[in-house]
């Protein structure tokens, strides 16, 4: 099933927000997790950038998807290289005020690499998501990198902290986890 996904705009700051008129699945997670990956692994084209990208790294990206019934939002990604103060407060600014004021926020989608499972900003995002009482599910990524053994360690963790939300492994080499990743979204859009 090819869905239609195109780069709308990039807000460096949550003035640029565009106006919350429209659902929107925003990806959250640390930089280097797979979420512009995600994205392309779900429309099945490269329309996101990596947050190696130079200018992509602290800017929320909005994609328009099925000709703007909903959107998809690249949240930036905290934790990747050294980064100065000014940087992790731009950082929090605009994931912060994201969480907390916008209104047309259907489902967040957590990104976790599941070789390391939960890191400190993890669990910071998963506090917020809950202190502002937002639907979301847990996407494990890069799971093709994992043996039987390793995943049921990741397994293991992932559930300390999260013992019964709904968890998704996830590769974008093997495709695994694509289809449960659609079923969320349109299930979370058509309620
Ligand atoms: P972002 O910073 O969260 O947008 O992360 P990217 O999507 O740019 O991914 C970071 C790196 O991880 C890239 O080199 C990707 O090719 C790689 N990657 C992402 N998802 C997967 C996956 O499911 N499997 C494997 N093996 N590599 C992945």
């Amino acid at each position: 099933m090819a869905v239609a996904a195109e780069f709308m705009l990039s807000a460096p700051r949550p003035e640029h927000f565009p106006k919350p008129d429209t659902p929107e699945v925003a990806l959250l997670g640390r930089s280097n997790v797979g979420k512009s990956t995600l994205l392309n692994t779900l429309v099945g084209r490269k329309v996101a950038f990596s947050s190696n990208t130079p200018g992509r790294t602290q800017a929320a990206n909005f994609y328009r998807v099925e000709g703007g019934s909903f959107r998809v939002v690249d949240l930036p990604g905290y934790g990747y290289a050294k980064v100065s103060r000014e940087t992790v407060e731009g950082w929090k600014q605009i994931v912060e005020s994201y969480l907390l004021s916008r209104s047309c926020l259907a489902l967040g989608i957590l990104l976790l690499d599941s070789r390391r499972a939960w890191m400190e900003s993890d669990l910071l995002l998963k506090e917020w998501l809950e202190f502002h009482q937002r639907r979301y599910v847990v996407v494990a990524t890069k799971v093709d990198k994992l043996n039987q053994k390793e995943r049921n360690q990741s397994q293991r963790a992932i559930r300390e902290q999260y013992p019964s939300g709904e968890l998704i492994w996830f590769s974008a080499v093997t495709g695994q986890g694509v289809k449960e990743v659609w079923q969320t979204i349109w299930k979370t859009l058509n309620q």
